[in-house]
């Protein structure tokens, strides 16, 4: 393998004190090895592509939402899943045409956990058709939580039935039809079951092709050790970013002091990352949204930049 394919994690400002510790105890291990810690190169380097959840875009028909994104740098835009899916399929891929923006992804709740087969397989049955919708506009994928907080299945039953049989027809659907599962992993209050973006990778791993996994800054402050460090876990399996304040989970930059977001972004950076950072955040009541939105704008890619 030529040198140039690689990239010392070494020249990466801030991860120094990662590469210092790691090489020290394998150092201590391997006393005679020459050791080097070097991570892949990207084929292509990572790219801030911002994005809007479709509730939290300023404008009230298609074409204005979409004319605002355009306006406003973004690259990207997230759907709701279930009935708006269906309602505005024609109309919103019609809109769509002629723009630069693509559809990063659909997020709406999910659960795979239930006890009965015949509750799982109606889940199953439910995002089947809108992952024909979502392949038809070219979207990266269906966000998917296999479990919330109560679990009826025994954690190993879920997790071989979810790669082996729910999340495995969703995911040979999803590919048939040009589009993915994005498994998100929850924090713990929320589900038990998936909280870390590595396991999400594991899992998705296993399923095979269709299945991916996303990271969400908010639910990674609570549960990653290293935001850099879950993203590299995901790799080339990380298909979808949701950020949010860290402080409150509304929209980043009102809280500077909380909301650091260069470490994850230094992660992406280093699997080559160009999907979707997409806002999962709300808005202070009676705020202007228009003025947050493009003050999150200028602070993400200014935080971007710092990576
Ligand atoms: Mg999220």
């Amino acid at each position: 393998m030529q040198r140039r394919d690689f990239l010392s994690l070494s020249a990466i400002t801030g991860a120094t004190a990662l590469l210092n510790s790691a090489s020290r105890a394998t150092a201590a291990d391997t006393a005679s090895a020459d050791v080097s810690w070097k991570l892949p190169v990207p084929e292509k380097p990572a790219q801030l592509n911002l994005c809007l959840q479709w509730g939290a875009i300023p404008g009230g028909a298609i074409n204005q939402k979409l004319d605002f994104l355009e306006a406003n740098g973004f690259a990207a835009v997230e759907l709701p899943t279930g009935k708006w899916l269906f309602d505005n399929h024609s109309a919103f891929k019609k809109a769509l045409e002629g723009r630069k923006l693509t559809v990063a992804t659909a997020c709406g709740p999910s659960d795979f956990s239930h006890a009965a087969k015949a509750k799982r397989d109606a889940e199953v049955a439910k995002f089947l058709p809108q992952l024909e919708v979502l392949g038809d506009l070219k979207s990266v994928g269906l966000i998917l939580c296999p479990a919330r907080r109560t679990v009826a299945l025994g954690f190993s039953e879920l997790r071989e039935d979810f790669i082996n049989n729910t999340g495995k027809r969703l995911a040979e659907h999803a590919a048939k039809h040009g589009t993915s599962i994005v498994l998100e992993p929850l924090t713990r209050g929320e589900t038990p079951f998936l909280n870390l973006v590595a396991d999400g990778a594991n899992i998705a791993r296993a399923i095979g092709p269709g299945a991916t996994v996303m990271g969400d800054f908010w639910h990674m402050s609570k549960e990653e050790t290293s935001c850099l460090g879950a993203f590299i876990s995901g790799g080339t399996l990380l298909s979808h970013v949701h950020i949010a304040s860290l402080k409150d989970r509304k929209i980043p930059a009102m809280e500077p002091k909380y909301d650091k977001y260069v470490d994850g972004f230094r992660g992406l950076k280093i699997i080559g990352y160009r999907g979707a950072v997409s806002l999962e955040g709300g808005f202070p009541k009676g705020a202007d949204k228009t003025k947050l939105i493009l003050t999150m704008v200028k602070y993400l890619r200014d935080q971007w930049e710092q990576a």
